[in-house]
């Protein structure tokens, strides 16, 4: 029998560094990520559907309220632009299980995208390399590549030009949640605001970072995290700095607000102190929700034929 739909599943990232060179003449600002895949996880089921049925997109999992199920859903838009590239038919149901925050900083929606592309790849065996795939998902959005090759990956130009990284070694986090996310926008608007009249270096990969990776050394790691947009995101969720200063006090190998926030993410050593930090900031009353996680891990990858 012919496969009627396939399940993919894709991780979260968190930037172990966002270097935000100056806005560009183009409104947009040249960056140098590196991105890490964590363990936290959206599914995306598609599957064929009855003809001239379109596409039907559905939700569910803890952090689906809210998210668009139109065409402003990006998994929505990546559906249209495979089909439109490679004739295919848009009679297509999705169901996208969230479980990764939404507006967030981990880039949920470029996930569900990520995934939308790997699926259609395999349900219509299309056949393309990851690094075909890579450049149809960098024309949805700077975030979505990173959602197909996941890993450790470098990013410059707008974050969608990656470089795997070789590296050592397996993470623990433990994530602090906001009840409402931050748009990504108004944390580019509110950095280019704090940093007005500063001269503003071309964003380069930080050196300990690339050491620490290389040796798996988990301390290191702690220290050499870097957010630029952090600043930004401080400021308009003042909040968010308790929320650092919990993780501080606990004595967390590291502590960075995710990409544009809201979501802060600290490294710990083992599995043990990522249980003990989750208590910790439960009981601080500074944050919505904690989530554990480790990485790197793979990017979207299908799970399960139907
Ligand atoms: P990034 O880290 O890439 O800046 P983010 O994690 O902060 O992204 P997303 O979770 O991708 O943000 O959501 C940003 C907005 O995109 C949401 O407010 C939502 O309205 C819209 N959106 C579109 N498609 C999706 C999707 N599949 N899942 C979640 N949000 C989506």
């Amino acid at each position: 029998m012919s496969t009627r739909g396939v399940v993919v599943r894709v991780p979260a990232k968190i930037n172990l560094q966002l270097a935000v060179g100056p806005l560009g003449s183009d409104g947009f600002h040249e960056v140098t990520s590196v991105f890490q895949a964590i363990s936290l996880f959206d599914d995306v089921t598609l599957k064929f559907a009855p003809d001239n049925s379109g596409i039907k997109l559905t939700l569910s999992g803890p952090t689906s309220n809210g998210v668009p199920v139109d065409d402003e859903n990006l998994a929505v838009r990546a559906a249209k632009l495979m089909a439109d590239k490679f004739d295919l038919s848009t009679d297509l149901a999705i169901h996208l299980k969230k479980e990764i925050p939404v507006a967030g900083g981990m880039a949920g929606g470029s996930a569900d995208a990520a995934g939308i592309i790997v699926a259609m790849d395999a349900l219509f065996e299309i056949g393309l390399s990851r690094d075909e795939m890579e450049i149809i998902a960098a024309q949805l959005g700077s975030d979505v590549p990173f959602g197909i090759s996941g890993g450790i990956a470098i990013g410059r130009g707008r974050g969608d030009q990656l470089t795997p990284a070789l590296t050592r070694g397996n993470y623990h986090w433990v994530l602090a949640l906001s009840g409402q996310g931050l748009s990504t926008p108004a944390v580019y608007q509110e950095c280019d605001r704090l940093r007005e009249g500063l001269d503003v270096a071309s964003p380069l990969v930080s050196d300990p970072m690339m050491q620490a990776l290389r040796a798996g050394d988990a301390t290191a790691l702690g220290l050499a995290l870097s957010n630029d947009l952090q600043a930004a995101a401080c400021s308009l969720r003042p909040a968010l700095r308790l929320v650092l200063d919990v993780g501080k006090d606990y004595g967390a190998l590291g502590g960075i607000v995710s990409g544009s926030g809201p979501t802060v993410a600290f490294l710990v050593e083992d599995e043990e102190k990522s249980m003990d930090l989750t208590v910790a900031l439960s009981s601080s009353g500074v944050v919505a929700g904690v989530v554990r996680a480790s990485g790197p891990v793979h990017g979207a990858r299908v799970i399960q034929s139907i």
